[in-house]
C-alpha cells in the first residue's frame, strides 16, 4: 500500500490499505478486554487516575508504518509516497463498554490527556506535518468493538479538510488582523441561537452553515492555535465539563456520531520550516466537530458535492437544549 496525490483535488488517498474500522475482523471475545488478543500489546503511554485506566497502543490493523524513512517518488506524472504515517488506538477503559456520555469528567479528563500527550509526542518527528485524534461512537450492535476507544494518526501532508480551513483562517486574518474562529465564536455568543451549552472557557455550538442535522462544534473562548499546549489545569478540566454536559444531549439525537479535533498542522516538520504557516499561531484555532451520522447525505456529498441538511441549526440547538 502507499500513499498517492490525487493532482485533479491536490490531495493524498492511502490506497491498498486495510479495511479502516477492523469490521472484518471476527473474535469471540473483546480483544482490547483483560484476557483478550490485544490487551497485551506494547503500550505506548498510559495514565491511571485510581477509578480510570486509558492506554494507548499501536493499532495491531494498521496501515501505516512508522519506522521507515519516507520515500517521495514522481511515478511519470503522478506522485507517490510509502506510506509512513502512525496508527495508534486509544483504549479509554479497561473492560467497561459504555458510550462515551457515561464518562464522568475525571474519566474524560483523561482520555483528553492522552490525547494532547501523544499528539505532543507524535509532533517531535518532523516528517509528521499532521496529527490527528477522532472518536467513532457505533450504535451498541453486538460487534467486537463495543470496546471504547479513539484513534491518533499521524501523516506526512496535511489532511484537506484541515488545509481548507488554514487557507481561509489565514485569508482572515490577513484582511482583518483577526481570527477567523475568534470571529465566528464572538457571533455565536452575540446571537446565542445556536448555542447547545457553555462554561467559563468553552462554547458549543451548532455552526451556522451545519453540513449535518445536529452537527455541533466545540471550541476553546480564548484563542488557542494548538489542542496539545491547551491542554493544560483548569483548560483540560473545563474542557471535560463542557463535555459531560454536551454528549448526553448529543447522544439524545443521534446513537451514532463522530467526533474529530481539528488542531494545527505539526510546527516541528519540515513543511513549517520553510515558513508555510508563519502566522498559524494567531490565525488558526482549535475546535472538536461531532458529526452525527448521516450516511445517505454523506455519500451524497462526497460523490456530488451536494450538501443539503434537513434541521435547521437554530432547532437543533434549541432541541439539543430542551
Ligand atoms: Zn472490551
Ligand atoms: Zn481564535
Ligand atoms: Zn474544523
Amino acid at each position: 500500500m502507499e500513499w498517492r496525490k490525487c493532482t485533479l483535488t491536490n490531495q493524498w488517498y492511502l490506497v491498498g490499505a486495510k479495511d479502516i474500522e477492523m469490521n472484518n475482523v471476527k473474535f469471540d471475545n473483546c480483544p482490547f478486554c483483560p484476557g483478550g488478543e490485544y490487551s497485551n500489546a506494547y503500550k505506548i503511554d498510559e495514565i491511571n487516575n485510581g477509578n480510570d485506566h486509558v492506554v494507548c497502543i499501536p493499532n495491531p490493523q494498521k496501515s501505516l508504518i512508522v519506522e521507515e524513512k519516507i520515500k517521495r517518488v514522481g511515478i511519470g506524472f503522478f506522485d507517490m509516497m510509502n506510506n509512513i504515517g502512525a496508527d495508534e488506538i486509544i483504549m479509554e477503559t479497561q473492560h467497561e463498554h459504555k458510550p462515551f456520555s457515561q464518562f464522568s469528567e475525571e474519566h474524560l479528563a483523561l482520555v483528553f490527556k492522552m490525547f494532547a500527550r501523544r499528539i505532543d509526542d507524535l509532533k517531535n518527528d518532523d516528517r509528521f506535518r499532521h496529527v490527528i485524534a477522532y472518536r467513532n461512537q457505533s450504535e451498541y450492535t453486538g460487534s467486537p468493538f463495543q470496546h471504547p476507544f479513539s484513534r491518533i494518526m499521524a501523516f506526512p501532508m496535511v489532511p484537506k479538510i484541515i488545509d481548507n480551513e488554514l487557507f481561509e483562517a489565514r485569508k482572515h486574518f490577513v484582511r482583518k488582523d483577526r481570527c477567523l474562529f475568534c470571529d465566528i465564536i464572538a457571533e455565536e455568543i452575540r446571537t446565542r441561537v445556536r448555542i447547545v451549552v457553555e462554561n467559563k472557557e468553552f462554547v458549543a455550538f451548532c455552526p451556522y452553515a451545519s453540513r449535518f442535522p445536529y452537527e455541533v462544534w466545540v471550541a476553546p473562548v480564548h484563542h488557542s492555535s494548538s489542542f496539545e499546549k491547551d491542554m493544560q489545569g483548569n483548560i483540560l478540566s473545563k474542557l471535560a465539563e463542557i463535555m459531560s454536559m454536551l454528549l448526553p444531549k448529543v447522544e439524545k439525537v443521534a446513537s451514532s456520531y463522530f467526533l474529530a479535533l481539528h488542531t494545527s498542522p505539526n510546527e516541528k516538520s519540515a513543511a513549517f520550516k520553510n515558513h508555510q504557516w508563519e502566522t498559524l499561531q494567531d490565525d488558526y484555532h482549535w475546535h472538536i466537530e461531532i458529526t452525527p451520522k448521516y450516511l445517505f447525505a454523506d455519500y451524497i456529498e462526497r460523490r456530488s458535492g451536494y450538501i443539503a441538511n434537513s434541521v435547521l441549526p437554530e432547532k437543533a440547538a434549541e432541541e439539543m437544549r430542551s
